[in-house]
């Protein structure tokens, strides 16, 4: 068995990992790098050596940071199939349309600037047109479902299974079954790990036991998140503050994910009548086809949402308006509330939110809600620190309406979460690397690993480690 780690290590984000077993080769997922330009372009358009020709795909989820590069990968050559779930597919394939979009605008935008004689100019690193190569190349495989991957040249073949990671719908970690020496050995490849008691989406499977090796997420490895139970009684008291004062309560948010949890609360509170029914819209494209998507696997729900919900379909337990076009979502501002927008994006930087921003931020009956954390040196930050004169777009606001944020909402497990569902594994026959974490938050999560008893632990280095192991 040899591991290279080609992405998120020491960072989270453009999570790639190659295994050779047994003459198989085998990506763990294919993601791209979100970050400074000119870094993003550098690894987005680098394909590790042998990843073209690779046996086959197991691809955990649908986010960007862990799909996101499965076209350029096409575009090398790959020929293999995609292993995910089926909602993973139906997510993965909406994220992957939005980022060929985004990567044909941003190099119209750059190639529309001066640049210097001679310099060719800028090419999107794959287009609307790449991505139905990637669908044709899906293998859907449901949870718990064993499935072989059969070696090309005699030798033997290993096994994967998904379980439920928590994370995002459709999201799986993946155990690997494999022969070496004669011995069965296993790999456990972690994902992201959601937070237990998330809405909608189930908790992580237990682990069913221990393993051999494990790469391990650690995007929180070293923090605590508030309580999951303190996310309720925060929004609701909002909404009774934004129906008091008829306002509008905005809620700048992810569309995959977020803004489906934040839905999920506001119907509830209607439902249980905590709340008088208020109109709520999503005003995000990607955010209404994510939605829609929950819709089609609700299979993947949760039993307090199936209890919830009964027959019903998750959202459309009260008046949801589900703004997919530029027009619909004009139209909302006409409604001066009490009502809320659930809106893209959570950095406030582009997106539906910013026009709402422009009819709420000098109202002193609104309230912009933050439901996550917000990267410095972006509007949403200002606000969120508290700046009481901000710009949006051409103009600068006084801001008069109140801003809030609603603490312990993370798609991601803490450290003692980690732990918990690593709980089965923390032996001394377990080897661990941990990836998907800043430096101190990949070490704090290793060394607390080390001290519940798992055999020994890497944060392997950036992009190119190899290890035999
Ligand atoms: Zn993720």
């Amino acid at each position: 068995m040899r591991i290279q780690f080609c992405g998120a290590d020491r960072t989270v984000t453009g999570s790639c990992h190659l295994l050779e077993i047994n003459g198989l080769r085998v990506l763990l997922d294919m993601g791209m790098y979100q970050g400074p330009r000119q870094l993003a372009r550098q690894f987005n358009e680098w394909i590790p050596d042998g990843a073209a020709s690779a046996d086959a795909v197991i691809l955990s989820h649908g986010h960007l940071d862990h799909c996101g590069k499965l076209p350029v990968l096409l575009r090398a050559g790959y020929a293999g199939p995609v292993y995910c779930t089926p909602a993973t597919a139906e997510v993965a394939r909406i994220v992957l349309e939005d980022a060929a979009q985004i990567q044909q605008e941003d190099a119209a935008y750059l190639n529309r600037r001066a640049r210097p004689p001679g310099e060719p100019p800028v090419q999107p690193l794959f287009g609307p047109e790449d991505v139905p190569q990637v669908l044709k190349r899906w293998s859907r495989v449901g949870y718990g479902q064993r499935t072989e991957i059969a070696s090309r040249n005699g030798g033997e073949s290993i096994a994967f299974t998904f379980l439920d990671a928590g994370h995002i719908l459709g999201s799986a970690y993946v155990l690997i079954e494999y022969r070496e020496n004669n011995q069965l050995r296993t790999l456990l490849f972690t994902a992201d790990i959601g937070r237990y008691n998330t809405p909608i989406i189930r908790d992580p499977d237990p682990l069913p036991g221990p393993v051999d090796l494990v790469i391990t997420e650690s995007t929180y490895g070293d923090r605590t998140h508030a309580p999951m139970s303190q996310v309720e009684p925060q929004l609701l008291g909002l909404l009774r503050e934004t129906i008091d004062r008829r306002g509008r309560l905005l809620v700048p948010s992810f569309a995959v994910g977020r803004t489906q949890t934040v839905l999920y609360y506001m119907q509830k509170f209607i439902h249980e009548r905590l709340v008088p029914p208020l109109p709520i819209y999503v005003d995000s494209p990607m955010g209404v086809e994510i939605s829609r998507v929950h819709s089609e696997f609700a299979e993947n729900y949760d039993q307090q949402t199936r209890e919830l919900i009964g027959h019903h379909d998750l959202f459309g337990l009260t008046r949801v308006t589900f703004a997919a076009s530029a027009q619909q979502s004009r139209q909302i501002n006409a409604d001066r509330g009490p009502c809320v927008i659930i809106a893209s994006s959570p950095t406030c930087e582009f997106g539906r939110i910013l026009h709402h921003l422009k009819h709420s931020l000098e109202r002193e009956s609104d309230c912009v809600a933050f439901v996550g954390w917000t990267p410095p040196l972006t509007l949403g930050r200002r606000l969120q620190e508290g700046q009481k004169r901000v710009r949006v777009l051409d103009r600068w606001y006084d801001v008069r309406c109140r801003v809030q944020t609603i603490h312990g909402l993370s798609a991601h497990a803490d450290r003692e979460e980690l732990l918990q569902f690593l709980a089965p594994t923390l032996v001394s026959r377990t080897r661990a690397y941990v990836v998907h974490g800043e430096p101190d938050q990949a070490e704090g999560l290793a060394t607390s690993l080390l001290e519940r008893g798992i055999g020994s632990v890497v944060v392997p280095a950036e992009q190119t480690a190899a290890l035999h192991v």
